[in-house]
Formats: C-alpha cells, structure tokens, sequence
C-alpha cells in the first residue's frame, strides 16, 4: 500500500478488540488495514490465563466491570454475549473448559483463539500490517495515519490499542494521548489486577511466608472476594488479592479473613481446658510455616488453657479481620490491566463512536471499563470491538 492508498476503516492495534472489530467490519465489505507495532498479532491474548486464555466468563454482567458509568457497557455486552463467542470457537473446533465461577479456558492454548481470529480476518479479506506504529493522526476530511511504515487515510479509525500495562510487550498509552488530542476526556489510570507491595516493615516480618497460599476473603470498603491469596517476598498476589486491588485505593486499608469456612474462636471456646499450645493448634488450620510466623508475630506463645478469653478474642479477631495497608501495588510491569481510560461520557455505548468526532472509534481496555478478573476483560473487548465493527 502506498500512502496515498485510502482504505474505509483503519484500526490501530491487533489486540483482541482490534482483530474481532476487524473481523466485523470486513465482513460488511469495508475495506479495512489493521496495523500494530508488534510482530506479532494478539500479544495479550497469547500471555492470557497463563497461555490458556480465559476468553469469557459464563456470568458476564455490568456487575462485574467498573466504569464511571456502570451502564455504558450493558448495550455491548448484550449484543455479543459469551454464547456469541462460544459459537464463534466452536465452530473453529476449539476445545475449551469452565475453570470456576463460569471462566471459559482453551484446553490447549491461547494461540487457538489467535489462530481462530486470523483465519476470520483472512477470510473477512482484511490487510494486516505488522512492525507498523503509529506516531500521530489527523483528521481533516478523512482520518490520516502517520506510521513508520508510511501515511495511511481512512474514513473512519478505531483506536484499538490497550492499556499500559506489561510494556514489555507493547503496550502503549498511543490511545489516551489521541484521545486527549482530540479533546476527549480521559479518566483516572492507574494498574488493576496487580500485586500488592506491603511497607518495608511488613516486608520484613511476611517475607518469611513467601510462597504460602491461602483460601481467604479479602476485603477492601465494601467489596470483597473470596479466593486464594498468595504470599510473595514484597507482598501479596493471588486471585482474591489481584481481584481487590481493582477497588483498592491507596492509602487504605486490605481486610483479610484468613479462615473464612472456620469459627476460629467457636474452637478456642471448644479446647478451652486444652494445654496445647495455641501455634500446634493453629498448625491444624493452616499450613505449618504460617502458623508459626504468625505466633511468632502476633500473639505470646501460651497454652490455650492459659489464655484469657480477651486474648483468644483478640487472636481470632486477628485471623478473621488481619488488617494491613500495603504500601501500594507492583504497578504496569505485573498488572493485567489498567484501570480508568477514555471518559464513557464521550463515546456513544451503541457504537462507541466518539460523540463529537465522527468516524473516530475506541475500544477494549482502552476505554474506562475494566472487568474484574475471570475472562471479563477479553469479553469486554470482543464486545465492544463487535459493537464498533457493526458500524465503523
Ligand atoms: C498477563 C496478562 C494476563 C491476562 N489474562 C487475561 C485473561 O485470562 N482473561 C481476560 O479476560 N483478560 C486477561 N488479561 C487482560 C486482557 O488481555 C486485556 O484486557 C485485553 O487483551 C485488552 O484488549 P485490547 O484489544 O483492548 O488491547 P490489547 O489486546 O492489549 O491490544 C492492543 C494492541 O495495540 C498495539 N499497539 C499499542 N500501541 C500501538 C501503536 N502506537 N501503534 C501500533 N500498535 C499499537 C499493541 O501492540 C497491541 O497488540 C490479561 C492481561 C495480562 C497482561
């Protein structure tokens, strides 16, 4: 393609937004490039659910995204529902399973649901330009693409270029800036689904539980999940954590039940006579090295016969409602997404064409809808990657 070669849609990014949008638009007999600094296409999607891509989630809802506005993605979500990608892998005869909680993996790799959106370009007759970035973009009477690669015009452009998080491989905030350049608001960012880092002090004390996973409930204001957390040498990671910090604000505090299915204190009460030590009793409870850290931290070690009951109260109290203030998160580099993004207010939740600049799209993670871990964020950008291909 030369640079005076105009197409009808160009979309920045081939991410899972961008490719399924492509797809979409392709088949409406526009012509379409996508273009992508990446050498490869779909770099998220290779890395998701630990290379086996938690695509969707059987119990998609507004519910479970977090957007200034909680309706915008309800139009999207309604036209392209985990049955819609359902029917789209089967009938590229990929083989998948529900984990939990209704999250839909491949059995044997993400790069299925490459392969599966490769094909549906090729076929949709899309061109596809990879090691091509995108630096800057006009619009006068169509859309121009400044790129390495040359200048490229369209009539419409959907930015499809993701968060910031995991820059390693592309990520890039290319999306907010355009979005600014052409006056749209943009909200809030910040890393979600992330690690916590806890103070140098805690550091030093829960280090020793690094690598200890636990089932538990971890709460922050009025949210909370229930889940696994996972001890790390600078804080704490795990489903339950990762969940949370999508609600965590800095500052305040994580609330953890750390037996959430056991009446910890109903026990004390029951062994009230016992000469047990408190720790080999909590060992039945938990594993062992985390038993002893935590004696060793939070309470004198005693017979429990020996305990007062305002002591046995404070200790279960401890195990049921462990409060903590990390100091923050791990930030972009480990997040799986970033929260905040173009302002909903600004997009139309049809077709997610900018209110005031006409032919000008955005979708997936770069919009402020980010989903809550469990195959929402994929969905969201196959959603409103669809809902944008219907029209762009
Ligand atoms: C480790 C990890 C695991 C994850 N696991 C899951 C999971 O199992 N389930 C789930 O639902 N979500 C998961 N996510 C989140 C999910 O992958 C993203 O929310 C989703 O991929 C966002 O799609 P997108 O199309 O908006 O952006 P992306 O898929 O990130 O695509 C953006 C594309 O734009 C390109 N780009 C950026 N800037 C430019 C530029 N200037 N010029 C040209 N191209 C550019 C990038 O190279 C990239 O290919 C995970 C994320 C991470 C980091």
């Amino acid at each position: 393609m030369t640079s005076d070669t105009k197409k009808d849609v160009i979309i920045i990014g081939a991410g899972a937004s961008g490719l399924l949008c492509a797809v979409e638009c392709g088949k409406r007999g526009r012509s379409v490039l996508v273009l992508d600094h990446g050498e490869r296409t779909g770099p998220k999607i290779r890395i998701s659910g630990g290379g086996r891509s938690n695509f969707t989630n059987l119990n998609v809802t507004s519910g479970h995204y977090l957007s200034r506005n909680p309706h915008f993605c309800k139009s999207a979500l309604a036209r392209f529902t985990p049955r819609t990608m359902l029917a789209l892998v089967e009938k590229h005869r990929i083989a998948y399973y529900e984990k939990e909680a209704g999250q839909i993996f491949c059995i044997k790799s993400s790069r299925d649901i490459i392969n599966m959106l490769e094909k549906e370009r090729e076929k949709a007759g899309v061109e596809m330009r990879l090691k091509c970035s995108a630096a800057d973009i006009r619009k006068e009477k169509h859309f121009t693409v400044t790129t390495n690669q040359g200048v490229f015009r369209s009539d419409s452009l959907v930015i499809a270029t993701g968060g910031l998080s995991y820059p390693n491989i592309g990520a890039s905030g290319f999306g907010y800036d355009m979005a600014r350049q052409f006056g749209l608001k943009v909200t809030q960012l910040r890393p979600a689904l992330v690690p916590f880092i806890f103070s140098s002090q805690d550091q030093e004390v829960f280090r020793k539980l690094a690598g200890i996973s636990l089932d538990a409930t971890v709460s922050s204001g009025l949210k909370r999940f229930r889940g696994s957390i996972l001890f790390t040498h600078i804080g704490l990671s795990g489903p339950a954590a990762l969940q949370i910090s999508l609600f965590w604000k800095p500052g305040a505090l994580l609330k953890i039940d750390l037996l959430p299915e056991t009446d910890i204190l109903g026990v004390f009460f029951s062994q009230r006579q016992s000469k047990m030590e408190m720790c080999n009793l909590l060992a039945g409870y938990f594993p062992k090295r985390f038993a002893q850290v935590w004696c060793d931290t939070m309470m004198t070690a005693k017979p429990l016969n020996q305990t007062s009951d305002k002591e046995l109260s404070q200790i279960a109290n401890a195990i049921h409602a462990w409060e903590i203030i990390p100091k923050g998160t791990e930030g972009y580099g480990t997040a799986e997404v970033t929260a905040g993004g173009v302002d909903t207010d600004e997009l139309s939740s049809k077709t997610m064409e900018a209110k005031n600049v006409s032919g000008l799209y955005f979708i997936g993670e770069v919009i402020d809808v980010t989903g809550e871990l469990g195959g929402y964020n994929l969905h969201w950008a196959w959603a409103s990657g669809y809902a944008a291909g219907q029209y762009a």
